[in-house]
């Protein structure tokens, strides 16, 4: 059918807009394998959750006579559905995030108000993990975009140090300016990540160790979203990592400058 398409336009534009519109062709029917992906994958981490909920509530309904076992079963139907709900929550994220109009509620965002945020949300995390979460570097920078945004991508990148670190390590968030841009470093000490891995980290539902993953409660999607963030704001995500030694994931925004800042007040602009 796209073989069709092809003919008809070369008939139409003559042999030298052939080779554009195979190219925006083959574009459709990647974006098109893409969202077929995605649904078969959404499908496919829905089923496992709800499959075992399904299970254990069968399974309680034998043991009815046996309130321990009643217990046990509740409990880990209780884990299933949190993870279920964290899963559908962030696959709502992501739908959001990959949506059209990106950034509709853009405005100055200040840095600080992120960090202490993201930091702020994974505390529990954090004491419950026993990792020590560590802020410094610049203050006082700003981005112009959405903080509510901001805040997710920083807080998944934070709550994946916490993640993949070992007790009584440290997790280093860290701002500084470079060029134009306003970098936000998240450091840990954790188990890191292989460099064929990390190529694939900001895959949707890429995991690298999908039982450790399962333990932590895991999507895969945390860092697909944060790429989506990260590009909607004209910046961008990087990964390194060492294996067994550690990984540092930077955001990098471009930072909205003096004259912006002044501009946006209003009443304050020459
Ligand atoms: P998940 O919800 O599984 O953490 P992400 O998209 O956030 O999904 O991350 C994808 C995978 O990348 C994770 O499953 C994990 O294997 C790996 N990963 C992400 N962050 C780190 C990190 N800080 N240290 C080690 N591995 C990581």
């Amino acid at each position: 059918e796209s073989d069709a398409v092809i003919d008809v336009r070369m008939g139409v534009l003559g042999s030298r807009g052939v080779l554009l519109l195979a190219d925006d062709l083959s574009r459709a029917v990647r974006v098109e394998e893409t969202r077929r992906d995605f649904v078969a994958n959404v499908s496919h981490e829905l089923k496992t959750p709800v499959g075992a909920i399904t299970l254990l509530a069968e399974t309680m309904q034998d043991a009815a006579e046996d309130p321990d076992a009643v217990r046990r079963f509740a409990d880990r139907m209780q884990t299933e559905s949190r993870r279920l709900s964290h899963l559908v929550q962030e696959i709502i994220e992501l739908s959001r995030v990959q949506g059209a109009s990106a950034l509709p509620d853009a405005e100055p965002v200040e840095i600080d108000d992120v960090v202490a945020e993201a930091v702020a949300l994974n505390r529990n995390f954090a004491l419950g993990s026993r990792v020590e979460v560590q802020v410094g570097g610049a203050t006082g920078l700003h981005v112009f975009g959405s903080e509510a945004m901001l805040t997710t991508a920083l807080s998944n990148l934070i709550s994946n140090a916490i993640s993949y670190s070992d007790p009584e390590t440290r997790v280093g968030v860290s701002v500084r300016r470079e060029e134009g841009f306003v970098e936000l470093a998240v450091k840990d000490e954790g188990i890191g990540i292989s460099k064929e891995n990390l190529e694939r980290v900001f895959e949707r539902f890429f995991r690298v160790d999908r039982a450790r993953s399962r333990e932590t409660g895991g999507s895969g999607l945390g860092l697909a979203i944060v790429k989506h963030i990260a590009t909607d704001h004209g910046g961008e995500v990087s990964a390194w990592s060492l294996e067994g030694q550690g990984s540092t994931f930077t955001l990098r925004i471009p930072e909205m400058g003096r004259t912006d800042a002044i501009t946006v007040r209003g009443s304050d602009a020459p």
